[in-house]
């Protein structure tokens, strides 16, 4: 891939092909956003039949759940349209009107567009191919002599993105990256089977979408360069000192300005700026299980997010510890290469089934997202309404449910039912194995896991334990569990070359290990005492003009995109500093009340979900019980409360 295709409007190509070309690429569109794409292409709104509406039920289904008559009828009126676009001379009809856009969305989701959805659909959808979320300000019309730098603290999915809004907003900055090239996760984590886990239309930035993605859900790799190619579109590779790590920042309350000490590849140095941005990511410190005798091992053992490419795992005997996200995407990439596989389950997973999770993207739809104008953001949307709010119905907690061990309300059981059809038709064959693997926790207590059959495949190979009995240490050569229903209850050894960690992260320390004093010399840890939290996960009472991306509870469970959210974050951000520049004010720094007000509504709103109403512990919770990560209300909430900063809530200083 190029960066060629970065640009969202980026031209598209004009149609040359014949009409039986043509016909063979609509058989493989995706049907529920196509004829929205195409009114709006052409302006002929009686493409949009009642009788073509997707099914809101069953448009998660292949095909959009429509039936073969429908299907007909769309592949016919597509053609026609196409055709008639080609034949005209490939121009489009003027952009559609903000009440035929709704007209629009609606029939794309087979669904009423809730009005208060529509201002934070169309800005995602952008039908027209601008940057809606651009700044609207530029700092040389507000405070064009005031001297302001910025410190991206991260060089990684969120950090480009800030860096490219400050840009926008003539705001002088400078990206510190650790490492030696941009990316963050997806630069890090290079363990085979490595992948997005929704779909690239959506993760992707809003504002520079690729029509050319070869998967629906891309490898690591393919993700890497995507950042890699958005870095360099963005003109930001010279502002990244690369190899650089900030270890502590400490803010000095007369000049109102963060003095940041970093290690470079020269030795120590410090650097001073008026306000910084925290794009540090969160998933990435590794965590290590604490199990007895593991430093004796003496053959080979790494994390999951540290892979070790210079082992050959063909016919060595390897165990791997730990069944979260990432073991389900390593462990069926090296099962065929081993000898053995032992796999140690503490917690089993729910899984939504993603059928074509490892699909390419098919030759005739390609085609239609590079050739048909606006085609790519009418899927997109779609994409992004189907995965938006979905099902945070079926994770909310009835306080009157009778029993939440199993399931947190009437939804949550219905969706543990759908789960739990997945493990009967997978494992009917494997008795031994569907006892072990079906959760007996609610769903969406923990992550939910996708799954297109690889990894249940994996399980069923015969090279494969997969072992559910408690680990008791680790000795120099292998592995010692302790079975529950042994005769005797000793322990077992199972020998190994190669312990793979799969443990996770440390996920609730968040902004570690960096060393942040802020005002009156207030270490922020110390404070936090290991329980985050910050004002809409942005701001902190304390540390003025420093602003967090994917800090506390801006983690989504199962709707929405990540990218969405550090869109909503930065977007945030650049309103605080607007603030600064327009008031003259030296720093701003949120109020406690405000600040306490939040976290006590995002607790009650965590309480009232799966992942905070039962006694299931997950990396969500910090080391106090408090849902540390996530947000529990709907994403068109965290938009309306990111739109601007509230001047209310703030203290303006100096
Ligand atoms: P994780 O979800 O935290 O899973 C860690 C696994 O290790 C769990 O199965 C855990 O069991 C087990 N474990 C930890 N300590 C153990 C011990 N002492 N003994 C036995 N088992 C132990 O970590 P992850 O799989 O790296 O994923 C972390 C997060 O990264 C994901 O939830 C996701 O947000 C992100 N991620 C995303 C993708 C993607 O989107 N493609 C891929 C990978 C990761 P328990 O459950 O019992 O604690």
């Amino acid at each position: 891939m190029t960066g060629g295709h970065l640009a969202q409007g980026a031209p598209v190509t004009p149609i040359i092909e014949d009409d039986a070309f043509i016909r063979s690429a609509v058989a493989a569109a995706e049907l529920p956003s196509l004829l929205p794409a195409l009114a709006a292409l052409t302006g002929d709104l009686s493409l949009l039949r009642d009788d073509l509406r997707p099914d809101p039920l069953k448009v998660r289904e292949p095909n959009g759940g429509y039936t073969h008559e429908q299907q007909a009828a769309i592949h016919e009126l597509a053609v026609a349209a196409i055709v008639r676009y080609r034949d005209g001379g490939c121009r489009p009809a003027p952009p559609p009107s903000d009440e035929t856009i709704t007209r629009l969305m609606a029939h794309a989701v087979g669904d009423l567009v809730g009005d208060d959805y529509v201002p934070m659909m169309r800005e995602e959808l952008s039908v027209t191919g601008d940057d809606l979320r651009a700044p609207t300000w530029h700092k040389d019309a507000l405070a064009p002599d005031r001297p302001f730098t910025t410190v991206i603290v991260g060089a990684g999915m969120s950090g480009l993105l800030a860096g490219h809004r400050l840009d926008q907003a003539g705001v002088p900055f400078v990206i510190i990256e650790k490492n030696h090239d941009v990316g963050g996760t997806w630069l890090e984590n290079s363990y085979p089977g490595c992948r997005v886990d929704i779909s690239n239309h959506c993760y992707s930035y809003s504002f520079a979408q690729r029509h050319d993605w070869s998967h629906h859900f891309s490898t690591g790799p393919v993700l890497l360069d995507y950042f890699r190619a958005c870095a360099d579109d963005f003109g930001l590779r010279d502002r990244i000192r690369f190899g650089t790590e900030v270890t502590a920042m400490t803010y000095d309350d007369e000049r109102a300005l963060w003095t940041l000490e970093l290690t470079t590849p020269d030795g120590e140095a410090t650097i001073e700026a008026n306000a910084v941005v925290s794009a540090v990511g969160q998933l990435n410190r590794p965590k290590m299980p604490a199990i007895s005798g593991i430093e004796r091992f003496e053959g080979r053992a790494w994390h999951s997010s540290h892979w070790n490419h210079d082992v050959d795992l063909t016919g060595l005997r390897v165990a791997v510890i730990g069944t979260g996200a990432s073991s389900v995407q390593l462990v069926p990439e090296i099962v065929g290469q081993v000898a053995r596989l032992d796999v140690y389950q503490r917690t089993p997973n729910w899984f939504f089934p993603v059928l074509d999770y490892h699909d390419e993207v098919a030759p005739g739809m390609s085609w239609l997202l590079a050739h048909v104008p606006g085609y790519a953001q009418w899927h997109r949307f779609q994409l992004f309404w189907r995965a938006a709010e979905g099902l945070l119905p079926s994770c909310r907690a009835d306080a009157d449910w009778p029993d939440i061990t199993r399931s947190v309300g009437a939804a949550n059981e219905e969706l543990r039912g759908l789960l739990t059809m997945w493990f009967d038709v997978m494992f009917a064959d494997r008795p031994d194995l569907l006892a072990k693997v079906v959760p007996p926790y609610p769903p969406a207590s923990k992550r939910v896991v996708l799954d297109n059959g690889v990894w249940v495949a994996a399980l069923k190979r015969d090279n494969v334990n997969l072992i559910t009995d408690t680990i008791s240490e680790i000795t120099p050569t292998g592995v010692v569990t302790t079975s529950e229903h042994g005769e005797h209850g000793e322990g077992v050894e199972r020998e190994v070359d190669v312990i793979i960690y799969a443990t996770g992260f440390h996920a609730s320390d968040f902004l570690m290990p960096m060393k942040i004093v802020g005002r009156g010399g207030v270490e922020l840890h110390d404070r936090w005492n290991g329980d985050a939290r910050a004002h809409l996960g942005v701001t902190i009472p304390g540390c003025p003009n420093l602003f967090l991306c994917y800090g506390p509870n801006t983690n989504i469970v199962v709707n929405g995109s990540i990218i969405y959210f550090s869109e909503c974050e930065v977007h945030y951000a650049l309103g605080c500093i607007e603030l600064l520049l327009r008031t003259g004010a030296g720093a701003l720094d949120v109020r406690p009340e405000a600040h306490d007000a939040f976290n006590e509504r995002v607790d009650a709103g965590n309480r009232a979900m799966a992942w905070g109403a039962t006694w299931v512990d997950s990396w969500y919770k910090n080391r106090t019980g408090r849902v540390s990560q996530n947000w529990p209300f709907t994403l068109l909430e965290y938009w309306q409360l990111t739109r601007r900063p509230d001047p209310s809530e703030y203290d303006l200083l100096g």
